[in-house]
């Protein structure tokens, strides 16, 4: 059982709570580990929003949401039974103690709020005494800055300490990516290769075919540098460059992860991209047709402000500067409908320093994938052939992840309803993420890198390799 005894979430009525929230507690309850699914028993679930909502109306959004996470029909009702709904503004004082009035147990207060709004409910909770081991959970983007980001963390240190606050990446729950762990540090083949010496480049890619969905009145201020990159690619990398960890806790695996970011920054060797100072290049998606189905211009998405400029796909090449891997150009890149979804990470071997004459063909690049979505590993090597055994040719090695019983957001609840926050962005890491991304984000602003065109349904613009 958990020592959570309430779990508040501020924007109840939003997208996040009911696509994402209650699915992934459906998943948690439903999990087939007792440990996971105590975490969600006996739990109270207070919504919260400025609209009102009786709470007949949110007990069956809370009981739908679980079931479709996976709950069963019992534990669903039962739990949305002891749900509560409080209607208020979060950040006007008086209505923030009376929300809080209404918790039993250990709170947690999960954010699902614009980020704007956030900063301003921290603002009041600074004045107000919250009980004690009080958890926070706060979605991304953390601050629009460095400058934000830091402010925002001075701020919530304040109010509790640092292992209380979870900073949500579901990224960092990504089954394959952390099932490099055990392949790295578990294992004799993989780990003695994991460095500058082995490996040429790496791309971290997450091309989607999902469009702007509705969704620009967060994503047109933001775009695709700072939703995908600067977060959730970002985090991948840390967990692709570490260092072994002496253990896999808050402190030791954070500090691992933390590290490389300390240690990355844009690109500065050879051109990689483009010879500007900060090497990265963003477009934007024109009308075009996806699987049958057609997408406006995301210019004439219904909220979009076309002077903003915003990219809906963004590219940067990053250096992690560590006795491991310098040299080595690591590229992140992310964007919206594009054609075929490639959610992935490719690392790519050298090329062997000496081959035996005789061994006739083309060589095949030595390279290894670890799959987001599909959740898949690949390594594709050199074989002899079949019809000339010393003629090279490629096989791939191919094996498929069990998809997981929690949802990517049944992860992070987990996390945050066993106050683990292992799986979170530690604040120092949130400072450094936009540390990194902030040259970038100026030579976009000032001009100095176009920003190119795709149609939709497209792989991107036709000159960019
Ligand atoms: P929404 O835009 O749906 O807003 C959530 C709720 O916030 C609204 O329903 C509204 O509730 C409340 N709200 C809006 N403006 C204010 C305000 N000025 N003062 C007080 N409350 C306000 O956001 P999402 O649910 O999409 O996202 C929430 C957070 O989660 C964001 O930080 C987002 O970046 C993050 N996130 C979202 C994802 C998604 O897929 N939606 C995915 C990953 C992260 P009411 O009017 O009832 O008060």
């Amino acid at each position: 059982m958990s020592d959570v005894g309430t779990l508040v979430i501020f924007g109840a009525s939003g997208d996040l709570t009911k696509r994402l929230l209650l699915p992934g507690l459906g998943s948690l309850l439903g999990s087939s580990d007792d440990r996971e699914s105590a975490l969600a028993d006996d739990l109270v679930i207070l919504g919260s929003g400025r609209s009102e909502k009786s709470t007949d109306e949110w007990r069956s959004a809370v009981r739908e949401g679980l079931v479709e996470g996976g709950a069963g029909d019992d534990a669903a009702a039962s739990l949305a039974q002891h749900a509560d709904y409080v209607a208020g503004d979060p950040t006007d004082k008086a209505d923030l103690e009376r929300i809080l009035g209404s918790v039993t147990g250990i709170p947690v207060l999960y954010f699902a709020l614009p980020p704007s709004v956030v900063t301003d409910v921290i603002d009041v909770l600074a004045d107000i005494e919250l009980p004690k081991g009080t958890i926070l959970a706060l979605e991304k983007p953390f601050g629009s800055d460095t400058r934000s980001a830091a402010a925002l963390n001075r701020k919530i240190a304040k109010i509790v300490p640092e292992h209380q606050v979870h900073r949500i990446d579901h990224f960092l729950g990504e089954p394959t990516v952390l099932g490099l762990l055990g392949m790295r540090f578990a294992g004799r083949i993989l780990e003695p290769v994991w460095n500058a010496e082995n490996i040429e480049r790496v791309e971290i890619v997450y091309d989607e075919q999902l469009g702007l969905e509705g969704r620009a009145g967060y994503y047109d201020g933001a775009g695709a540098l700072v939703d995908m990159l600067q977060s959730h690619l970002l985090q991948l990398l840390s967990i692709i460059a570490m260092e072994p960890p002496i253990s896999i806790d808050e402190d030791d695996f954070r500090n691992s992860t933390a590290q490389v970011l300390k240690a990355t920054r844009v690109w500065t060797g050879e051109p990689v991209l483009h010879s500007t100072d900060a090497p990265s290049r963003r477009a934007r998606y024109t009308a075009g047709t996806i699987d049958g189905r057609t997408l406006p211009s995301y210019v004439d998405e219904e909220g979009v402000d076309p002077s903003r400029e915003t990219e809906t796909l963004a590219e940067m090449v990053v250096e992690v500067n560590t006795r491991r891997f310098a040299g080595v150009p690591f590229t992140l890149r992310s964007g919206k409908a594009i054609a075929e979804p490639r959610r992935q990470i490719e690392v790519h071997f050298r090329a062997p320093a000496f081959v035996p004459h005789g061994l006739t063909g083309k060589r095949v690049p030595e390279r290894f994938v670890i799959g987001i979505h599909p959740q898949v590993f690949e390594l594709d090597f050199a074989v002899n052939g079949e019809k000339d055994p010393f003629h090279l040719d490629r096989a791939t090695l191919e094996t498929e992840v069990a998809s997981p019983e929690l949802t990517q957001y049944g992860e992070v609840l987990r996390g945050v309803l066993a106050g683990d926050p292992t799986l979170s962005v530690r604040g120092d890491v949130a400072e450094q993420c936009w540390r990194i991304v902030t040259p970038v984000l100026e030579a976009w602003r000032s001009g100095d890198v176009p920003l190119d065109s795709y149609r939709a349904g497209s792989h991107g613009p036709t000159d960019w390799r």
